[in-house]
């Protein structure tokens, strides 16, 4: 990536535009935190419902408390462990963040992103920039620019193009109550990794029905192709009910054969969770670009990073 891409991006943004940026996990719709308008437009672009708020990215540790203030040791201790890197950590908020960025609440969203050119971009504008994934709301994350360019066709932003996102699945969510530690959002750091950072404090998990309001936008419906998605534990079973369906697989390091079968992706043969997260997202896109009736994905592993799979699986398959 040549700098003067950057320092083309790093202007739009001072101009008020939204830019798509890689990041290590999902490609995100930047904009200034300190413009509302520009906030705003994200929201418009996406369709995204503005109860559902969104992540703040900073370059450095010193930019942590000009957007977050009274930050427990927890929080801090994780920061340290984790960024930059795919962490995002709810902390209570400065009062000049933006109530659109925050849903109105008095919590942000902050997390310090692990790719060189959205730290470079970061240095350069000198604000921190809020990105929700570069995605219509409720659409396949995009883990590559061509990804992007496939899910807003003409109205695509400028697109800083990173290559592939080398986590392929967001970030783990954290939140702090006085009664402990909460994940909000499996993502692509495990609970047993913050745990183990943690020198073994345990995390309570808020599931989607309890998630309202402590993550406003955990929202069940999310991450869905076009084709029907099928999430289940059984293909075989399901392959079975298929007749006269254009039927696509995804599956973990297993190989289907049945003649309803159109296309298969098998996401990592040597059955390795972090090569399937990586490439979970793009398969959902080819997937969907083929014209099927119906998507069959397997219930992974419930363990580890299968865990944030199985949640991503579970919400694209939601009605
Ligand atoms: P996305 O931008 O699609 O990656 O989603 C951001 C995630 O972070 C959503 O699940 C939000 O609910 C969550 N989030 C963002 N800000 C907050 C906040 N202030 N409190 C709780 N959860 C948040
Ligand atoms: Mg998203």
């Amino acid at each position: 990536m040549s700098s003067p891409e950057i320092s083309k991006a790093a202007k739009m943004l001072q101009q008020g535009e939204v830019v798509v940026i890689p990041t290590e996990t999902v490609y995100g719709l930047a904009a200034n935190i300190y413009d509302a308008t520009a906030v705003r437009s994200i929201f418009e672009l996406k369709g995204r419902p503005s109860n559902n708020p969104l992540i703040v990215h900073i370059k450095s540790f010193e930019v942590l408390s000009e957007v977050a203030k009274n930050i427990p040791d927890t929080a801090l201790k994780l920061a340290s462990h984790f960024w930059p890197g795919p962490l995002t950590l709810v902390l209570e908020k400065q009062d000049t963040i933006l109530d659109v960025i925050t849903a109105g609440g008095n919590t942000v969203a902050v997390r310090m992103p692990n790719h060189p050119i959205a730290l470079n971009l970061l240095q350069e504008t000198g604000f921190p920039l809020a990105a929700p994934s570069a995605n219509p709301s409720n659409y396949i994350s995009p883990t590559s620019a061509e990804n992007v360019r496939k899910a807003f066709g003409e109205r695509a932003p400028f697109i800083l193009d990173g290559g592939p996102c080398q986590k392929g699945i967001e970030s783990t969510v954290v939140g702090f109550k006085s009664d402990g530690v909460y994940l909000y959002r499996h993502g692509a750091i495990t609970k047993e990794a913050l745990e183990a950072a943690l020198d073994g404090v345990e995390i309570k998990t808020i599931t989607h029905e309890s998630a309202s309001p402590a993550s406003p936008g955990m929202l069940l419906k999310h991450y869905s192709p076009r084709a029907k998605l099928i999430h289940t534990a059984d293909v075989k079973q399901h392959l079975l009910n298929v007749q006269g369906k254009q039927v696509g697989v995804l599956s973990f390091n297993t190989h289907y054969t049945h003649p309803a079968i159109a296309h298969q992706l098998i996401l990592s043969p040597s059955g390795n969770l972090e090569e399937a997260a990586q490439g979970l997202f793009n398969a959902l896109y080819e997937l969907d670009s083929k014209g099927l009736d119906i998507i069959l994905a397997e219930v992974f592993p419930e363990e580890g990073l299968g865990l944030a799979i199985n949640d991503r699986l579970g919400r694209a398959a939601a009605e």
